[in-house]
């Protein structure tokens, strides 16, 4: 049970992040949704999460800019008192080979998938540090850890959170804050629906249980390592990938 404690949650209003804050809540947290421009998306999820019988308040930033991440952690400390668990999750892609990459396009991923971690995560440790705990969870990606053609920015992002994880776990494990990533394969959100069928059946080929999985199969993993359960891991991956990289 998280009861008592504040989650953070970025990039919350859809897919992944949803399915993580209604976990969250699900077992007790006040959760922080993050969005960036669906505020309708916020809306409706804020308001599922308080059928939940758990505090929540929504906050529009673009993890991106270093000041909107700065404000949206410091609103979750003024709001709740504490910051328990930050789960840094908002991620785009911009997919593309190399040589038709535009520099736009790359920096944009680094920005939002990589910075972004920096962004929040600089704001958080100091909190955490002062309380003497805390749990940061990163959403990495099965592209970090075996790359995939066409998509340059967003590997070199994911693989970047990776070595940003087990960095900072190494920093501040004395602290009683753990640091961990979390690896999805496939998952189906609106990041993967536009994907040709076509690629869609050749991928579950690649995947051990023939399937792609649900974020709900996420959630579970960002809560185990939340919760009491996770106290003694840090600066790991864990993949959740129905068995596609190992
Ligand atoms: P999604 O596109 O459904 O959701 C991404 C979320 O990030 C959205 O809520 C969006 O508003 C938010 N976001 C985007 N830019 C932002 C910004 N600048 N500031 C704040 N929020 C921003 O995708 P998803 O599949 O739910 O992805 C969630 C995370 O999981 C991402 O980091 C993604 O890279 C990762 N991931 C997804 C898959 C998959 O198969 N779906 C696989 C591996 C990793």
């Amino acid at each position: 049970m998280l009861k008592g404690k504040t989650a953070v949650v970025t990039g919350a209003s859809r897919g992944i992040g949803r399915a993580i804050a209604a976990k969250l809540a699900s077992e007790g947290a006040n959760i922080v949704i993050n969005y960036v421009n669906r505020r309708e998306e916020a809306d409706q999820l804020t308001q599922d999460i308080e059928n939940l019988g758990v505090k929540v308040l929504a906050v529009q930033a673009d993890v991106s800019i270093f000041n909107q991440a700065q404000n949206l952690i410091t609103r979750a400390k003024e709001e709740f008192g504490s910051l328990d668990i930050l789960v840094n999750n908002a991620g785009i892609t911009r997919d593309g080979l190399l040589m038709r990459m535009s520099e736009e396009d790359y920096d944009r991923v680094m920005d939002v998938n990589l910075k972004g971690v920096f962004n929040c995560t600089r704001q958080a440790v100091p909190l955490m540090v002062k309380q003497k705990s805390g749990r940061i969870i990163n959403i990495t990606s099965v592209v970090g850890l075996v790359g995939n053609a066409g998509q340059t920015n967003y590997a070199a992002s994911k693989a970047g959170i990776i070595g940003f994880t087990k960095s900072l776990a190494k920093e501040i494990g004395s602290r009683n804050i753990t640091v961990n990533a979390i690896a999805p394969g496939f998952i189906e959100t609106d990041m993967t629906s536009d994907l040709p069928e076509k690629v869609k059946e050749l991928s579950k080929e690649s995947i051990a249980l023939k399937r792609f999985g649900k974020p709900e199969n996420v959630a579970d993993a960002v809560y185990f390592l939340a919760s009491g359960m996770g106290e003694y891991i840090t600066g790991q991956v864990i993949s959740v990938d129905g068995g596609m990289a190992f």
